[in-house]
């Protein structure tokens, strides 16, 4: 594996790949990485001659001092793990060689990131946007692998590779959850005994979700259930529960039945933020 720190020997790298025709595909993470960030990169590499990986705490998508400081941070451990992946470069960029574009993207989001995330995160989408532009522009992969686990993010990313990038395809991943159910993420690491344990019910309650979708149960219905049962759970606190349409994730009317539409909810354990979502099957 070539670990390479700066956009030009990264594009130089890469330039003599392409004269080769390889498919490059690409996974951006933020580093801690765990077996979600793991799938991405197997499913890159089953589906490309090349892997790339970035790993960049991007300080422009944090809107909380606090949250960036206490991002978890593991470079040592995550070169050993990506060793063993399928990734062949693992991009290492500093923010002065990321940033360089003097003009930032204009993006039609279509609202999308007003809303939920967006709107409890002022900027943070806007971070996201810059930080993935800059990545896109200095890899100019083929494919580029990114979780539904951060959904609105997703459908974000689509719409940037459609207005500025699009010939890269986005290729959606499952989340990848912990036997109880919690989706994996880098700031589970940061939970204690008992904020751990009260995570894993986020799941659980969410799957009941999907039961009573099933069972015809409206909009409301599923959302006043989730509402209540989260806060039940001592040691969580609920910043928002959606049922959304999947395109644009705006809220869905609240007497149609829930099956079809998507579940995001944002809850706070223990002093993390952690996200989750599920689609309400039919
Ligand atoms: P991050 O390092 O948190 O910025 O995540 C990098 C990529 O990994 C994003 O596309 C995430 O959506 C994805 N990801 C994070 N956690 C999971 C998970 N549990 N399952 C699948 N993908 C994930």
């Amino acid at each position: 594996m070539e670990i390479i720190k700066t956009r030009s020997e990264l594009r130089k790298y890469l330039e003599n790949k392409r004269i080769n025709h390889s498919a490059i595909g690409f996974v951006p993470t933020m580093g801690a990485l765990h077996q979600g960030h793991i799938s991405l990169i197997s499913q890159s590499a089953a589906q490309n001659d090349l892997t790339v990986v970035s790993i960049f705490v991007n300080p422009r998508q944090f809107n909380d001092r606090n949250d960036f400081e206490k991002y978890p941070r593991n470079i040592d451990a995550d070169i050993k793990l990506l060793e063993y992946s399928g990734c062949n470069v693992l991009f290492l960029p500093e923010y002065n060689d990321i940033f360089t574009k003097d003009l930032p993207v204009a993006l039609d989001l279509d609202g999308l990131d007003a809303i939920w995330e967006g709107a409890f995160r002022p900027g943070h989408f806007k971070g996201v946007v810059d930080v993935v532009d800059a990545l896109f522009d200095a890899v100019q992969p083929h494919k580029a692998y990114f979780g539904r686990k951060d959904f609105q993010q997703l459908l974000i990313i689509r719409k940037l590779a459609e207005q500025y990038y699009p010939t890269i395809e986005i290729v959606e991943c499952k989340i990848v959850r912990e036997p109880d159910g919690l989706a994996m993420s880098s700031r589970n690491a940061r939970l204690d005994g008992e904020g751990r344990k009260a995570a894993g019910s986020i799941n659980r309650i969410l799957s009941e979700c999907q039961v009573m979708a099933v069972q015809h149960a409206t909009v409301k219905q599923v959302a006043d259930f989730a509402m209540n049962s989260l806060q039940l759970v001592p040691g969580l606190k609920t910043e928002y529960i959606a049922v959304c349409d999947k395109n644009t994730l705006f809220s869905a009317p609240a007497e149609k039945s829930a099956c079809g539409y998507m579940l995001l909810v944002a809850v706070w354990c223990a002093g993390v933020r952690l996200i989750d979502n599920f689609y309400l099957k039919g």
